[in-house]
C-alpha cells in the first residue's frame, strides 16, 4: 500500500524520505509542494529530481479525498460534502465572518457519543478519520479560495476529536507547522464534549489551541439526558479537568451552552451555570438549538436567551449569544451527509 504522505509530521515525513536513501531537507521540499503550492502529484515537483519523483509516484500518494456536494447559505457559508476512500461521507463548512475566513472540521464518520440534539450522534460511529483526512479537508476547501487565507479552523463538525487524540494531535503539527499550513494554535478551536484525560493530555503536550466544552447543562440528570457521556463524565469531573486546561495552557476556555426550551433555560440554569464556572478562566458562548428535522427540540425564544444572557453578565461571567450560520443549508453537523446517504 503507497503511503500517504499528506498528514505526516514533519519529522514523519524525514524518516520517510531517509528510509528512501534521500536527504532530510528533501521531506521540507515536498511539505513546501504539498501545503503551500497544493500539490497533490509529484510531477510538478519540479525541484526534485526526476528519479526521485519516479520512486515517490510507486510508493507514495498524496491526499485521497473527493469533493462530493457544495452547498452555499445566503449567509455566505458553504457546507461541504467529501468522500473518502472507502466511501464514507463526512462533512466540512467554510465560514466567512469578516476579517475571518473559518472552516469547520469533521475529526470522525460518525460519532459514537449519541447527544440528544444531534444528527451526526443519531447516525452512529464508523471510524476515525486519518490525519491525512483531517488536513485533507483544509487543503480541498482552500483550493475554492485561492484569494483568500484561510485564518481559524473549529473541530465542530462530525465526530468527537479527543476520542481520535493521535490523528488530531498529528494533524495539528502539520496544520501549525511553518512548512505545514502555518495556521497558529491560538486560531484553533477544538470542541469537546469533554473527556478529562484528554483535555489534561492536550495541554501537558503543549498544544496551545483553544478549548472549546459542550457543556449544555447544570445539573448531572440533564446533563445524562441530553449527553450520555455524561454518565461516564459527570459535570464535576469535566470542570476539574477544564481548570486544569485553562490554568496549564494559560488559556481561557470556553464553554458552549445550546439552550433548549424547557431543557436547560430556566433562571435556575443560568444562576447554577455561573456558580459552577466563576472559578474558571472561561468565557460562555449561549446558542439558541438550531432545529433539526425527526429531533422533537425547540429553541427558547430570544427574551429567555437574553434573560440567561443577562444573569451571567450580572454574575461576572463572559457570555456572548452565537446563532447557527448555515442554517438554510443544514449547516448543523450530520445532516447534509445523513440526507447523501439516503439519496445515493
Ligand atoms: S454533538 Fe458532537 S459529540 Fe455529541 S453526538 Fe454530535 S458530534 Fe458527537
Amino acid at each position: 500500500m503507497k503511503k500517504n504522505l499528506l498528514g505526516l509530521t514533519r519529522e514523519e515525513l524525514e524518516q520517510f524520505v531517509v528510509s528512501l536513501g534521500q536527504k532530510p531537507f528533501r521531506s521540507r521540499q515536498i511539505m513546501k509542494w504539498i501545503y503551500a503550492k497544493g500539490a497533490s502529484d509529484f510531477d510538478v515537483m519540479t525541484d526534485i529530481s526526476v528519479p526521485l519523483r519516479d520512486k515517490l509516484k510507486e510508493v507514495a500518494c498524496i491526499g485521497g479525498i473527493d469533493t462530493l456536494e457544495r452547498i452555499s447559505s445566503p449567509d455566505g457559508s458553504v457546507k461541504y460534502a467529501f468522500r473518502l476512500s472507502d466511501g464514507n461521507i463526512i462533512e466540512s463548512v467554510l465560514i466567512f465572518d469578516a476579517p475571518r475566513v473559518t472552516v469547520c472540521l469533521s475529526s470522525q464518520v460518525g460519532c459514537p457519543l449519541g447527544c440528544l440534539f444531534c444528527a451526526t450522534g443519531r447516525a452512529g460511529f464508523v471510524r476515525n478519520l486519518t490525519s491525512a483526512e483531517i488536513v485533507d479537508q483544509i487543503i480541498q476547501i482552500k483550493k475554492d479560495i485561492p484569494e483568500k487565507r484561510i485564518t481559524n479552523l473549529v473541530f465542530m463538525g462530525m465526530g468527537e476529536p479527543l476520542l481520535n487524540y493521535d490523528n488530531l494531535t498529528r494533524a495539528l503539527q502539520v496544520i501549525t507547522s511553518d512548512f505545514g499550513l502555518s495556521i497558529g494554535a491560538r486560531h484553533i478551536n477544538v470542541s469537546t464534549v469533554g473527556i478529562p484525560d484528554r483535555m489534561r493530555a492536550l495541554a501537558d503536550d503543549g498544544f496551545r489551541v483553544k478549548l472549546a466544552i459542550s457543556l449544555n447543562a447544570t445539573t448531572n440528570g440533564t446533563r445524562s439526558h441530553l449527553m450520555p457521556i455524561n454518565e461516564k463524565y459527570s459535570i464535576e469531573k469535566l470542570l476539574s479537568a477544564a481548570s486544569y486546561f485553562a490554568h496549564r495552557s494559560k488559556r481561557w476556555v470556553t464553554f458552549e451552552y445550546v439552550l433548549i426550551k424547557g431543557m436547560n433555560d430556566s433562571i435556575e440554569d443560568a444562576s447554577r451555570l455561573a456558580g459552577l464556572i466563576e472559578d474558571i478562566p472561561s468565557k460562555v458562548n449561549l446558542i439558541p438549538y438550531n432545529p433539526i428535522e425527526g429531533i422533537d427540540l425547540c429553541p427558547p425564544s430570544l427574551g429567555v436567551v437574553e434573560r440567561f444572557q443577562r444573569i451571567l453578565l450580572d454574575n461576572h461571567i463572559t457570555a456572548t449569544i452565537r446563532f447557527s450560520k448555515g442554517t438554510a443549508i443544514s449547516a448543523a453537523c450530520g445532516q447534509l451527509s445523513g440526507r447523501l446517504k439516503k439519496r445515493n
